[in-house]
């Protein structure tokens, strides 16, 4: 089976490895789609998380963990699938020829959803998982950071649920990304290079009076889907959330991975008190949500797979998904 080997920062390469061993509570899958992750980025650039990415194949790391596909072989105990069953699988060693899963966290794909569209369904779980922990509330205001497919998603999903929010904004340099989010519903665009973000979306939200700080933007909720990327010029994104979070009630949603140790002023963290929010991951619920909004043609994730490879290509489908401003999801078709 091929299968795309991760060795070391930079250095992938796909590797003729034997196709894995079945055990009873699994399936076989033969992978249709999958999409490269942030976090594999993180991977290919930084060399950060090999362990929670890669799939240890005794003949070396398999990457990939956002994939679609189709079940051609069943355990000897699972019960309620069939052979030819189309399914999302939530495990890792997606970009290869074949993985096993275990039946507990492979997702049926409904009808009418292709295998692209699938493969994004577990970073919109992931998107739909931070939207659901920020308790968002008719009127708030919400400032979206970073636009790759969490952020993008993070939108999507607050205009999926229907919550009828004061503002929401979204932040990202790429002007390409700044136009996907308006095409999906955010009302309000920023681009970090026009200046000062917190007095960029000041200007949008107006002011709040705050005990200890003085006026502050009128920011009830913002979504860190940015993180922090090691040799990144001004202030990290965080310590612009904790500047520009009004009093009291705010949430900031904590999502972006840090490559780097950060240096923060906690300042307003004390005295304005806001939650601090850590997201990571999804629940099952979660992922069967985003498949049937999919299939319901409530979200559109189509267009945001923006490239699509074939496995041998899996150093140049990297190579686009690190060219951030161009480039939503890329997907490679393990099949081809
Ligand atoms: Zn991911």
């Amino acid at each position: 089976m091929r299968a795309v080997v991760y060795n070391g920062i930079r250095d992938l390469d796909v590797r003729d490895l034997p196709p894995p061993e079945l055990q009873p509570d699994q399936v076989m899958v033969d992978v249709h789609a999958c999409g490269i992750c942030g976090s594999d980025l993180h991977l290919y650039r930084e060399g950060i998380g090999p362990e929670i990415c890669t799939f240890p194949y005794p003949g070396g790391r398999v990457l990939g963990h956002e994939f679609s596909g189709v079940i051609s072989a069943l355990g000897s105990a699972v019960e309620g699938r069939a052979i030819g069953d189309r399914v999302v699988g939530l495990g890792m060693g997606g970009m290869a020829e074949q993985v096993a899963l275990h039946n507990a966290i492979a997702f049926a794909i409904p009808d009418g959803v292709s295998f692209d569209e699938a493969a994004t369904a577990e970073p919109m779980s992931n998107s739909l998982r931070i939207v659901r922990k920020s308790n968002p509330q008719p009127g708030e205001n919400v400032v979206v950071f970073g636009l790759g497919i969490i952020g993008l998603g993070v939108i999507q999903t607050y205009r999926a649920l229907g919550v009828e929010l004061g503002r929401l904004i979204a932040v990202d340099t790429s002007e390409y990304r700044r136009k996907v989010a308006a095409e999906l519903g955010a009302g309000y665009l920023i681009d970090p290079k026009d200046g000062d973000v917190v007095e960029q979306v000041r200007e949008l939200c107006g002011n709040r009076p705050s005990i200890l700080d003085g006026d502050v933007p009128a920011v009830d909720v913002v979504c860190d889907c940015a993180g922090y990327i090691k040799g990144f010029e001004g202030k990290p994104v965080i310590q612009q959330a904790l500047d520009m979070i009004c009093d009291r009630s705010g949430r900031i949603m904590c999502f972006g991975m840090f490559e780097d140790r950060v240096s923060l002023d906690l300042g307003p963290l004390i005295n304005r008190q806001p939650q601090l929010i850590g997201v990571m991951g999804m629940e099952l619920e979660d992922v069967n949500q985003s498949l049937a909004w999919m299939a319901e043609g409530k979200i559109d994730r189509k267009s945001l797979v923006t490239h699509q490879f074939g496995l041998a290509q899996a150093r140049d489908a990297f190579e686009a998904q690190t060219r951030y401003a161009e480039s939503v999801k890329v997907v490679l078709h393990p099949q081809e």
